[in-house]
C-alpha cells in the first residue's frame, strides 16, 4: 500500500474515412505477437464518421467479450491481466528455488501461497481475525475506544477517518500529517443520500449484507437486526457530515492546516493527543484537517454514541475489511455485494489473481524488482526520456501561442511546465524490507503486518522535508500519475508496454498512445484542479483573474458536452466530476498530436495499413480505450470515477478537435461533427 498522496491517475483501478483495401496494405511492425494496428479491432460496417470508437474498436469489443468475472474489460484491463500473468510466473519461479527464510523472495512466495491455500483458508475459519475482535471486546471507555481507532489505523483497518503523511499544501518541501474524511462502508457520501430507487436499493441491500456478514462471523442470531442497523445508522451520520466526490475537488476548501490546540477546539470531545501518541506520532506540528464539518460533528458524534455501538462498529470495520482474505463463505459473501451487486460483475476473478493483486498491493516494491529485472529493457526509457522532452516542446509552444492567457501568466506556465519532475519505468532506490516479516501463520495477518510496515514508514516521515524520490505506484502498475504538490509525473514500467508503447511502431501509433498518456499527465498540472499550484507544488494563485476567468470559460464547452452525454437512456455523464480528467485528455492529445508533426517533419507522410499517419495517432488513441463495460459498471462509475468511459474518452473528445475533423475528413451532417464554436481550444 502507498501512502495517501493527492496523485491523479489516466485511470481508475482497483480505462477513419479510410478505403482500406486489404490486398494493397502494407503489414504493420509487431511487438511480440500485438500488430500496433489490427484491422481485426475495427467495424468496417460502420463510418468513422458517425461513431469513431465503434468504427476503430468495434471489432476489438466483438471479439473480446466481457468476461463473467469483470464488470468492465478494456485493452487496458487485458494488459493489467497480462501483467499479472508475469507476476504470476514470477512468484511461481520462486516457489521453485530454496529462498533463505525471510528474504524478499521467500515473503513473498509465502504471502502468495498462505492466500492461495484454500484448504487452509477454510479450516481457518475467523481465527486470522480473532486478536482484533477481542481487542473490540475488551474495550470499556471512550478512551479505549480512541485507542482501538489508533490500532486500527496502525494495522490498516480502515475505520471512522483516515489518517496519513502527504506534502504541506503550503509548503510542499515538508511532510506533514493530514486527517481525512472516511469510516463508510459503501462507496461514497452519495450513496447515503441520494434518493433515486438505485440507491434505496443499494441501501437496503447493503443492511441485509451487514446482517448476513454478522451472521457468518457468529453473531448472536436475535441482536442481529438491531446490530445492522446500529452499524448503518453510525455510517449514515458519518456520510451525511462528509463533503461530495465534486466538493473534494476543490483543494482550497480541503487545506485547512492548525496545531494540535486547535484541532482540540474544533473537535473537542474526540483526544487527539491521546489517539496521535497510540500512532506514535506524539509531536505532530502542522495537521491538515481536510474536512472541517467532517471532524467537528464527529465530535459529537464520538461522545453522543454509546459505547457498544462503537464496539458492534469497529467488529464491522475489521469483518468488512478482512472478508475477501478469510474462508470461502466470506468470501463468497462480501463478493455478492461488492462484486456482483455493486458492479454487475457475474463470477469472481479467478483466486491467483486476487492474490496477486493483493502481493502487489501489499509487497509491492519487491514484486516491482523482480518485474523490472525480467520485463523492463532500458532502451523503453531513453525512448520515453525522448518523448517526454518533445511534448514538453509542444506544449510550451501551445502555451506560448495561446490569445487567451496573459504574457505574464505565460511565463509562470512555462516555469511550472519546465520544473515538472519526471519519473519513468521504476524507483532509484527500492524500499528497505528490512523491518518486515512475513510469517507462516495466516494470509490476513500477513496483510497486517505489510499494513503497519508501510504506516510505521509513512509515520517517520512526518514532520520532515519531503522524500523526493519515493513513488505513488508500483512500478508493475499500468497507470500513470501527475502528483500536484511534487510537481511530477510518473509512467510505471506497466504502462510502457503495448497497446500504449510499442518499441517497434511508427511514430504515429506510439504518440497517439503513449503520447497522449504523456500529454494527458503533463496538462494535469494546469487543469481545474492543477492549475491552482505552482512550479514548487505550493497551492498558490499564480493566475490573473482575468486569465481565470478565460480558462473556466475554455473549460465550460467541455463541461456542456459532457454533461449532455447519454452514458445510458436514462442518466448523462457528468461534466463536472470529470472535468480535469477530460482536460487532460484533450491536452494530450493535441500536444501529442503537435510532437508527432514535428517528429514527421521533412518526411513524406507515408500510408501504412492505408491510413496516413494522422489518421493512425486517432486510431492509436481510439485502441487503449477499446472497452467492454455492463450497465451497472457505467451508473456505479458515473457517480464515482473522475475518469469519462472509455467510449467518451475518444468520441467526446474527438467530435471537439480541429486536426481530428481534417484527418478523417468530417463535414456538417456527420455524427461526429461538431461546429467550430463548440470545439475544445484550450490550449
Ligand atoms: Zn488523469
Amino acid at each position: 500500500m502507498k501512502n495517501k498522496i493527492l496523485v491523479i491517475a489516466i485511470l481508475l483501478v482497483a480505462f477513419y474515412s479510410c478505403d482500406n483495401n486489404s490486398k494493397e496494405m502494407k503489414e504493420t511492425k509487431e511487438d511480440g505477437n500485438i500488430k500496433p494496428i489490427d484491422l481485426a479491432d475495427f467495424d468496417t460496417t460502420v463510418s468513422p464518421k458517425d461513431d469513431f470508437y465503434q468504427y476503430a474498436t468495434g471489432g476489438w469489443q466483438k471479439n473480446n467479450p466481457l468476461p463473467d468475472e469483470e464488470s468492465r474489460f478494456g485493452s487496458f484491463d487485458q494488459l493489467s491481466k497480462e501483467t499479472n500473468q508475469k507476476v504470476k510466473d514470477i512468484i511461481i519461479g520462486l516457489s521453485e528455488q530454496d529462498n533463505p527464510p525471510y528474504s524478499l523472495e521467500w515473503d513473498i512466495e509465502k504471502f502468495y501461497s498462505l492466500g492461495m491455500d484454500t484448504a487452509k483458508l477454510d479450516a481457518d475459519k475467523l481465527n486470522p481475525i480473532l486478536p482484533e475482535l477481542k481487542l473490540v471486546d475488551s474495550i470499556n471507555d471512550k478512551t479505549d475506544v480512541i485507542k482501538t481507532i489508533a490500532h486500527f489505523h496502525k494495522v490498516g483497518i480502515p475505520t471512522t477517518f483516515y489518517v496519513y503523511g502527504s506534502p504541506d499544501n503550503e509548503n510542499s518541501s515538508m511532510q506533514i500529517v493530514f486527517l481525512n474524511q472516511g469510516g463508510l462502508g459503501l462507496p461514497n457520501r452519495d450513496y447515503y443520500t441520494t434518493d433515486d430507487e438505485r440507491s434505496k436499493e443499494i441501501r437496503d441491500k447493503y443492511i441485509l449484507h451487514i446482517e448476513n456478514m454478522l451472521r457468518i462471523s457468529g453473531f448472536d442470531e436475535e441482536t442481529i437486526k438491531q446490530d445492522a442497523q446500529d452499524i448503518y445508522n453510525m455510517e449514515y451520520q458519518l456520510a451525511l457530515n462528509s463533503m461530495t466526490n465534486l466538493e473534494l475537488r476543490d483543494p482550497f476548501t480541503t487545506t485547512n492546516t492548525m496545531d494540535i490546540d486547535e484541532l482540540l477546539k474544533i473537535s473537542p470531545n474526540f483526544d487527539y493527543k491521546l489517539y496521535f501518541n497510540e500512532i506514535n506520532l506524539p509531536v505532530q506540528g502542522t495537521i491538515n484537517l481536510s474536512q472541517v464539518k467532517f471532524f467537528k460533528n464527529l465530535s459529537k458524534i464520538f461522545k453522543n454514541t454509546n459505547v457498544n455501538i462503537w464496539k458492534k462498529y469497529l467488529k464491522w470495520n475489521i469483518i468488512n475489511y478482512a472478508a475477501p482474505y478469510l474462508h470461502t463463505e466470506m468470501v463468497n459473501a462480501s463478493w455478492e455485494f461488492y462484486g456482483k451487486f455493486l458492479t454487475g460483475a457475474k463470477e469472481q476473478q479467478p483466486r491467483w489473481r486476487r492474490v496477486v493483486n493483493k502481493t502487489n498491493s501489499c509487497l509491492g516494491d519487491a514484486v516491482g524488482q523482480l518485474f523490472v529485472k525480467q520485463y523492463f529493457p532500458p532502451e523503453a526509457k531513453e525512448r520515453m526520456v525522448k518523448l517526454v522532452e518533445n511534448l514538453r516542446i509542444s506544449f510550451a509552444d501551445r502555451i506560448n501561442t495561446i490569445d487567451w492567457m496573459s504574457e505574464e501568466t505565460k511565463a509562470k506556465a512555462i516555469e511550472k511546465l519546465n520544473a515538472i519532475n519526471v519519473k519513468i519505468g521504476y524507483p532509484n532506490k527500492w524500499k528497505d524490507y528490512e523491518k518486515l516479516n512475513i510469517e507462516e501463520d495466516y494470509y490476513f495477518t500477513n496483510i497486517l503486518r505489510t499494513n503497519s510496515f508501510e504506516f510505521e514508514d509513512m509515520i517517520s516521515k512526518i514532520g520532515k522535508p519531503v522524500d523526493k524520490e519515493e513513488w505513488f505506484m508500483n512500478p508493475q502498475t499500468v497507470n500513470a500519475y501527475y502528483s500536484p504538490n511534487m510537481n511530477e509525473i510518473c509512467f510505471p514500467a506497466g504502462i510502457l508496454q503495448p497497446p500504449f508503447f510499442y518499441m517497434n511502431a511508427d511514430d504515429a501509433v506510439n504518440y497517439g498512445a503513449i503520447g497522449v498518456v504523456i500529454g494527458h499527465e503533463l496538462t494535469h498540472g494546469f487543469d481545474d484542479q492543477g492549475r491552482n499550484y505552482d512550479k514548487d507544488g505550493n497551492l498558490k494563485n499564480w493566475w490573473t483573474k482575468e486569465d481565470a476567468k478565460n480558462f473556466d470559460k475554455k473549460s465550460q464547452v467541455l463541461v456542456e458536452r459532457f454533461d449532455n452525454i447519454k452514458v445510458l437512456p436514462d442518466l448523462n455523464a457528468d461534466g463536472k466530476l470529470s472535468l480535469g480528467e477530460n482536460i487532460a485528455d484533450y491536452g494530450g492529445l493535441v500536444i501529442s498530436y503537435d510532437a508527432l508533426m514535428k517528429a514527421l517533419e521533412g518526411k513524406q507522410p507515408e500510408k501504412i495499413d492505408g491510413f496516413t499517419p494522422e489518421q493512425r495517432f486517432y486510431i492509436s488513441y481510439s485502441k487503449i480505450w477499446a472497452q467492454n463495460i455492463r450497465d451497472t459498471e457505467i451508473r456505479r462509475r458515473t457517480k464515482e470515477d473522475v475518469h469519462s468511459l472509455g467510449k467518451w474518452r475518444v468520441n467526446g473528445q474527438l467530435s471537439g478537435i480541429e486536426n481530428f475533423h481534417k484527418a478523417f475528413d468530417i463535414k456538417e451532417g456527420d455524427n461526429m461533427y461538431l461546429i467550430p464554436e463548440k470545439w475544445t481550444s484550450i490550449w
